[in-house]
């Protein structure tokens, strides 16, 4: 069977592009949005991650402001350079890099992000307005994932939705994603009975458990959409998805590749809010 590969990196391209026409009209009026990117301690994933998103931000002409603090930063520390940041009015949008140092209460931190520049979407408020069906924003990897398939044409009313993996900032929101456009939504998790069985009946497969090659092709129907969140080093150190792609690409209507499918997606899709951000802000 041949499948159609959902291209992360490609839309997001084309998304970069449609998004940087509106930062010009935005320029046009002196108004440039901005995201301000807080990092703490020295985790080698999370400066790839930051160094990626102010790359992003440039490319799409809003102005990133990097905080970067040591360590061994307090809590106040953090907590204050947050309220300042919700005060500035250069910043439309604020990201917290995670996973924070062990000392530093992530809960807190998120919950003093004002919800109007909480561009993640980790706050409480915001994850509330998600599940009442009318977001803000919404998270960026779940919110790349709805816009990916939109994008394919798939519509996702009615459909069998299997979402494996239920943390709060991909499974859950996934769910609730899924389920505010009619579908059947199903969660499963490291409890779940029989993975195997109940993601054989889902028309669309949503993996996020974090586990290299673990869906392999007997998890899958035949002309299933397969959606491949995880991010993972195998064996050889090469960064791999969940899914076993040589062996489900086979079965799949349509499958995103790792790397290049959800990945590109969510970062395009932090752009996408902190343009929204901004927009809030001047009243647009
Ligand atoms: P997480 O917080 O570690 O959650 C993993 C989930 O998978 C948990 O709900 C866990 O169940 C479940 N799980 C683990 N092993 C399982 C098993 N054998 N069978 C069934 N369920 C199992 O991870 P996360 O932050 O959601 O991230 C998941 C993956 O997506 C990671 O690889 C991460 O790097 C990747 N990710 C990618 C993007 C992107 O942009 N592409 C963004 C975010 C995350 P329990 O709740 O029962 O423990």
């Amino acid at each position: 069977m041949s499948y159609k590969l959902l291209d992360g990196k490609d839309l997001a391209a084309r998304m970069k592009k449609t998004m940087s026409k509106e930062v010009e009209k935005l320029a046009a009026e002196a108004i440039v949005p901005g995201l301000a990117v807080v990092i703490a301690g020295n985790d080698p994933a999370s400066r790839i991650y930051v160094n990626m998103k102010k790359k992003d931000c440039e490319e799409v002409g809003i102005k990133s402001f990097e905080y970067a603090l040591p360590e061994e930063t307090s809590e106040e520390e953090l907590l204050g350079l947050i309220d300042a940041l919700n005060q500035d009015s250069a910043i439309d949008g604020i990201l917290v890099q995670l996973p924070l140092p062990e000392h530093l209460d992530e809960a807190k931190v998120i919950r003093r992000i004002s919800p109007d520049k909480d561009v993640d979407a980790f706050h409480p408020f915001n994850v509330g307005e998600l599940m009442i069906g009318r977001p803000i924003f919404a998270p960026c990897t779940p919110a790349g994932v709805m816009e990916l398939l939109k994008d394919a044409n798939i519509d996702v009313a009615g459909k069998n939705c299997v979402i494996a993996g239920r943390s709060n900032i991909v499974g859950k929101p996934m769910a609730m994603l899924m389920l505010h456009d009619n579908a059947t939504v199903t969660i499963c998790h490291s409890q779940t009975r029989d993975l195997k069985a109940v993601c054989k009946e889902a028309d669309i497969l949503i993996s996020a458990i974090g586990r290299a090659d673990f869906i392999t092709d007997d998890y899958v129907k035949e002309g299933a959409i397969i959606i491949d969140v995880g991010i993972n080093r195998n064996a050889e150190g090469k960064v791999t998805g969940d899914v076993d792609f040589p062996k489900v690409s086979k079965k799949a209507f349509a499958i995103t590749p790792v790397p290049g499918g959800v990945g590109p997606m969510t970062r395009a899709m932090l752009l996408k809010n902190t343009i929204k951000a901004c927009n809030m802000h001047n009243k647009k």
